[in-house]
């Protein structure tokens, strides 16, 4: 009597902002101070059970974040039913760079794709340049789902995976 929901999500944003970080956390939940950076994309699969006995498969397309790799993006985001743009709150840059990955794939991927804008890094809150607030707003403007997460400290990880099954099982 479960149901299964079964997802394809890609994860973009400016090279090291945690992208790999967040997924290493939500599928073994483990957290490596030095990441080696991604080449190109790497794939990996998580299924959760949700409180009300629904599982939910997760298929992860993890992508570098390097300008070099920019022109591969496409192949994972088309076909994709969520994305996961992620930024850093410690870096301004990094949320204009969010913000243009959201513009491509409002553009350019499916049109009823699940967009989550994720802030991440929230553990070095001493060092916050980029306002909850303003990025929320950015967020609420564009259609996008928003949360703030460290994969560091796990604080919201699942959380953002399950927020988005929630969404993209209403769509
Ligand atoms: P990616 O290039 O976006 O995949 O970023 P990585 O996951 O490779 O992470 C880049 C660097 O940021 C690594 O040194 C990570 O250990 C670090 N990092 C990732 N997430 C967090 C976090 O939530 N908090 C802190 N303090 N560091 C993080
Ligand atoms: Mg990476």
């Amino acid at each position: 009597q479960g149901r299964t929901h079964q997802f394809k999500l890609v994860l973009l944003g400016e090279s090291a902002v945690g992208k790999s970080s967040l997924v290493m956390r939500f599928v073994k939940d483990h957290f490596d101070e030095y990441r080696e950076s991604t080449i190109g994309a790497a794939f990996l699969a998580q299924t959760i059970t949700l409180d009300d006995d629904t599982v939910v498969k997760f298929e992860i397309w993890d992508t570098a974040g390097q300008e070099r790799y920019k022109s591969l993006a496409p192949m994972y985001y088309r076909g994709a039913n969520c994305a996961v743009v992620v930024y850093d709150i410690t870096q301004a840059s990094s949320l204009d760079k969010a913000k243009s990955w959201v513009d491509e794939l409002q553009r350019q991927a499916e049109p009823d794709i699940v967009i989550a804008l994720c802030g991440n890094k929230t553990d070095l809150e001493s060092r916050r340049v980029v306002e909850t607030d303003v990025a929320r707003a950015y967020a609420e403007e564009n259609g996008l789902l928003f949360m703030e997460t460290s994969a560091k400290s796990a604080s919201n990880v699942t959380d953002l995976f399950t927020m988005i099954d929630q969404q993209a099982d209403t769509t």
